[in-house]
């Protein structure tokens, strides 16, 4: 396995549309092992082929689950989506999130809560899934890359340095930090990075 390179925004590559994959490959074999290790090493949840430079349908994700508290839970649940396929969509939410191809930033942005997807895994067995809250925007996130989207153009206000901001606990929206008197104790929740 092998680290590659994450094209940022600015990159053409970002904004064409992706093939479908026909068959499995030992190149596409390899090219999905290698972004998995690509995204642990950036600490992401999602990575799209476009964003290694290869415009195939196809892109990986491991959402971490999470206790009580809103810790993530130290264990793997990776999934590869292959030919991936939106049958639905459900409701409305507002959440921070950011971009392995943005790199530091943060900005909220309004999608769907709940996903229908059918996709093919690295066997390109067929499954359906369906998926909700932080997984839901992930697949979402990671499917317009395959269509060429990068999140910033639905950003909602401004793109946030990921030092100036904090997240309400309650919405999961990010917003600029208010000053901190001495003393003042938060009760946010620790500000959780969302790399896609
Ligand atoms: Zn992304």
């Amino acid at each position: 396995m092998a680290l590659r390179e994450v094209r940022v925004a600015g990159d053409p590559i970002l904004t064409k549309l992706c093939r479908p994959l026909k068959e499995m490959t030992e190149r596409m074999s390899v090219l999905i092992d290698d972004m998995f290790e690509t995204m642990y090493d950036q600490e992401g949840v999602g990575l799209a082929a476009p964003q290694v430079g290869v415009l195939r349908r196809l892109f990986v994700i491991d959402v971490p689950d999470e206790d009580e508290d809103g810790n993530e839970i130290d264990e793997k649940h990776p999934i590869v989506f292959i030919n991936p396929e939106i049958l639905e969509t459900r409701g409305e939410k507002t959440l921070a999130e950011g971009c392995l191809s943005i790199p530091n930033k943060v900005a909220n942005v309004t999608r769907p809560e709940w996903v229908k997807i059918k996709a093919y895994d690295r066997d390109m067995q067929e499954f359906v899934m369906e998926a909700d809250d932080m997984l839901a925007r992930t697949i979402l996130h990671e499917y317009d890359h395959l269509e060429g989207h990068i999140y910033s153009e639905m950003a909602e206000g401004p793109m946030w340095d990921i030092e100036d901001v904090e997240e309400d606990g309650d919405t999961g929206k990010v917003r600029l930090k208010t000053a901190k008197g001495p003393g003042r104790k938060s009760n946010r929740k620790k500000h959780r990075r969302r790399r896609l």
